[in-house]
Formats: C-alpha cells, structure tokens, sequence
C-alpha cells in the first residue's frame, strides 16, 4: 500500500514539474527544507494566512472585526421540496440554530456567502450542463440521476452552497480554519449531477484557489460514499490532490479512482475507522505539503445513518474530526470544512450530528491559540 502511494504522489509531482515551474525545487535539500516548515508551525500558518486571494471576498457579509473562527452560513443554503422528499433540506438552517442556541458560536462569526456566478462555476461544469441546470431544461433521466426534482429553488440553492464552500477556502486561507454549514457535493461531475450533488462545491472552490493562486489543495473527503465527482475532475490536476475514506460496498456503484482511496468494509467502528484515518493523513500532509485543505466531514458513517453502512458514533465522529483539523493546523496548513452527507428523518438530531465537526473546529481554534 505504501509503496504504491508513494508512486501515485512522485508521479504527481513529475506532472507538477512539467506543468507548473514554480514546483521544480523538489530536491533533498528542498525536501528537508519543506520539513522544516512543517516543524516549525506558526510561522508557516503566518505565512500563508493573510496571502489574501487575487480579488475581494466572494460574500455578502464577513466579519473581518471578529477574531473568532468564521462560520459560513446562508438563509437560501434550502428550498422547498416535495413532501416526503428522502433529503433532510431541514438541516441546514438546524447546524446553525444549534451552533447558537448551545453558544458554541455567536452572530459575529458568521460570514454569508455570495451566490456562486456561472462564470465561477464554469472552472468545473460545462456550459452545456450551467445553461440546462440553471434554465431548467434538464430532462426528467437527468433529474432522476440527481434525485432532484428541477426547480428555481433548489438551483439557487446549490449555488449558495458552493459560493459558501469559496467563501470557507478564502476565509480559511486568511485566518487559518474556517467551516460551512453546508457543502460536500461530491458526486457532481462536470456535465451531470448524480446522488443529490448537484453542483460540485469542493471542485469549484479547489479549481477557484488553484487557478487564482497557483495554491496546491488536497481534498480530504470523509464522508461513507467515495467523492466520485471530485475524483473524475481532477483526476490530471497535479495541483489538486483527492484523497477518499469511504465504504467500498456503498454508493456509488461505480468507483472513480481518487488520487487515494480507502475502501472500507461494512460495520467498521470506531478504533478500525480512526486508525485507518491517523495511518493516512499525517504523511499525505507531509509528503504533498498542500497549501490549503478542503475537509468532507459527512456524518452518514454514523451508525444510525440511513445510507451509510459502517458503525462510527458520535464520539467517534468527534475525534475524527479533531484529528483532521489538529493534524492540518498543526502543519501549519489552512483548512476549511464542510458538512457533506447525512441522513435521518429526525432533522434536528442529524443537525446536532452535523454539528460536531464546527464543536471540534471550535476546540481546536482555542488550543491552537488561532
Ligand atoms: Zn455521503
């Protein structure tokens, strides 16, 4: 296993290498230089936060005067669906009430996101696939795939949501972590949407920092189902590094292959799940030395989850992702996170769930003195 790694990611820095020259001072003595500033944590931290990204925040409101960790929220992050529609869309407004009502958070922190424009988008989807999905003229096969019925809502919706996943990246490059309350679209892919995705937030929001900065992203991407959309666009982006913990049985049916996948059997729990993660990340980290992570906590590894099928609890979520934000940050390496999938008809305790990931955020925000 390692040694295959090892060739997937040297074969990703010889792509580097002839793509992009800024990352040709790969040598020993560059490598140990690199070690070092990941040794020497905050003054790497220090010098990639405050790069600032080319042009002004894609948002709404932000809350510069605020030191806390930013929050990305949007009131239209829902629309209405048919009733009993299998997607828990109640969530989302959910994570946030909780996230105050249980002061975890206050109304200072939260930053709201500008609508994704076509043109943003168009670094990832078609303009074939935009100009069908945003007038409404996808067919009914199409929307099928998606799970979706087409309506202005849930277009506006999913634009929302990637704009806030682009506002969490440029956010997190500027203050070292940032979280969404939503976002981890992961099975969209270019010209289609499939599983609920509709509109690869992850992709865009990747493409967005790397083409605006010339900035090296690894996608972390915990949620049960493989990112298969994510996999597929970046699959000869040296820049952009995907790596997937899900469960092999799972959908989707059909596997992209992600620049590194786990599969994982059914009934995993906790201690399996976790050493799993713990034997990856750190020497991914080390060795692609991303320049920003974009982290998929999805919760539907949870126990109780209707589509998930592995035995994680809530505590064992917690650590995970403590474990990813810790890991990263102590790296000196910023991270913005999403909340990804998750499912149960009691929407107020899958909101709690989803929560976990902006609770542990906090946690580490303090203990790192951010
Ligand atoms: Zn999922």
């Amino acid at each position: 296993m390692t040694a295959c790694l090892l060739f997937d990611l040297r074969d990703k820095r010889r792509q580097q290498q002839q793509t992009e020259p800024i990352f040709i001072l790969l040598s020993p003595l560059t490598e140990m230089t690199g070690l070092k500033w990941v040794l020497c944590k905050k003054p790497r931290l220090k010098a990639l936060v405050h790069v600032g990204i080319c042009r002004r925040f894609h948002a709404e409101l932000v809350r510069l005067e605020s030191k806390e960790l930013p929050i990305i929220h949007h009131s239209k992050y829902v629309c209405e669906l048919p009733a009993n529609h299998r997607f828990p869309m109640g969530k989302f407004p959910r994570v946030l009430h909780f996230l105050l009502k249980d002061q975890v958070i206050t109304e200072k922190q939260v930053w709201v996101p500008e609508i994704a424009s076509k043109d943003l988008l168009s670094c990832v989807h078609t303009e074939d696939y935009l100009n069908k999905f945003i007038s409404g003229k996808t067919s009914e096969q199409e929307q099928r795939r998606t799970g979706f019925p087409w309506s202005e809502g849930i277009v506006s919706r999913c634009r929302y949501e990637t704009g806030g996943t682009v506002l969490a990246a440029e956010a997190a490059l500027q203050r070292g972590l940032a979280c969404s309350t939503a976002g981890g679209t992961h099975h969209a892919f270019p010209g289609h949407g499939s599983g609920f995705c509709l509109l690869n937030d992850l992709a865009v929001a990747a493409k967005y920092v790397n083409c605006s900065t010339k900035r090296k992203v690894l996608i972390v991407d915990l949620d049960v189902h493989q990112g298969d959309g994510t996999a597929f666009i970046f699959k000869e982006e040296p820049a952009v590094f995907t790596f997937s913990v899900h469960c092999g049985k799972n959908f989707p049916l059909r596997k992209q292959e992600s620049d590194l996948d786990i599969s994982l059997e059914d009934g995993l729990e906790d201690e399996e799940y976790l050493s799993t993660v713990e034997a990856h990340l750190p020497w991914l980290l080390q060795t692609f030395r991303p320049d920003l992570v974009l982290y998929d906590a999805g919760v539907d590894p949870h126990w109780e989850d209707e589509l998930g099928r592995l035995r994680l609890t809530d505590q064992g979520l917690y650590r995970r992702d403590l474990f990813v934000m810790k890991t990263t940050v102590n790296q000196g390496i910023p991270i913005a996170t999403v909340i990804g999938g998750g499912y149960s008809r009691d929407i107020d305790k899958l909101a709690l769930r989803h929560s976990i990931v902006h609770r542990a955020a906090t946690q580490v925000w303090r203990e790192c003195g951010m």
